[in-house]
């Protein structure tokens, strides 16, 4: 057993269209705990500067759109092996690919409007969680 923190943004196609709490569901159905959770909206310094890794890539610019056009929803969470369960629970980026019963495969629109973020290592989740969260915000 290793106990992990991870990294999740529910992001703003799916605030959109109400699904918080059918994510929040999928989530905790696995096993993980959601152990901080707040409602923001993501300047776009922000969002550039959160996936900066992608600052070359070519949807670069309509990721930044996609992720600053309305509030998310960004979470820690708590359990074992979290950041490869979440990728698991998640399912691939793009939801053509995804497997059945994975929060992508239920809810994303396209590759790009994917419905969730989550951290893609344990190293990348500690970072992701100090640019959200202070540690009083962190109630394990
Ligand atoms: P993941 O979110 O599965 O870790 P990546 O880190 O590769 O995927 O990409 C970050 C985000 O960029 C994806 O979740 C998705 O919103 C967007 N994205 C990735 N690939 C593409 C693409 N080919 N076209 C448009 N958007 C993409
Ligand atoms: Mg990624």
């Amino acid at each position: 057993m290793t106990t992990q923190q991870t990294l999740s943004i529910i992001k703003p196609d799916a605030t959109r269209r109400n699904l918080t709490g059918k994510i929040n569901a999928l989530i905790e159905q696995s096993g993980l705990r959601i152990i901080a959770q707040k409602r923001i909206h993501l300047t776009r310094a922000q969002a550039e500067k959160f996936y900066g890794v992608h600052a070359e890539r070519s949807f670069f610019s309509d990721l930044c759109n996609s992720m600053t056009a309305g509030p998310v929803v960004v979470q820690v969470l708590e359990g074992d092996n979290a950041v490869q369960k979440y990728r698991d629970v998640m399912g691939a980026t793009n939801p053509a690919n995804a497997a059945e019963g994975t929060i992508r495969k239920e809810f994303a629109e396209n590759i790009e409007a994917n419905s969730v973020h989550g951290s893609d290592s344990t190293d990348n989740a500690a970072i992701e969680i100090a640019f959200f969260f202070s540690q009083i915000e962190i109630v394990g």
